[in-house]
């Protein structure tokens, strides 16, 4: 399992919509928001195979809005091998 970042920007008149249905489908915890400060996205890093499948932690009617980003970690040794490029 790879680890996702999930970006998922809505307009306020969506917020109470799009926290009922992530509320309904499990994934409400998973989320911090940016909605009390007037910046309307939701983040959330879930656990998924792959990028289709971290994109339906959003309900269909934001999926095609939500960025969803592979992550990774580097290793101190990956670190020193970029810093000798
Ligand atoms: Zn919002």
């Amino acid at each position: 399992m790879d680890r996702y970042l999930i970006e998922s920007p809505h307009e306020l008149k969506d917020c109470a919509r799009l926290l009922q249905q992530l509320k309904a489908m499990g994934y409400l915890y998973n989320f911090d928001w940016g909605c009390k400060a007037g910046v309307h996205i939701g983040w959330a890093i879930i656990e998924a195979e792959s990028e289709a499948q971290a994109r339906l932690a959003v309900p269909p009617w934001v999926r095609s809005h939500a960025r969803i980003v592979k992550l990774n970690k580097f290793s101190p040794e990956e670190v020193n091998a970029l810093h000798g490029e």
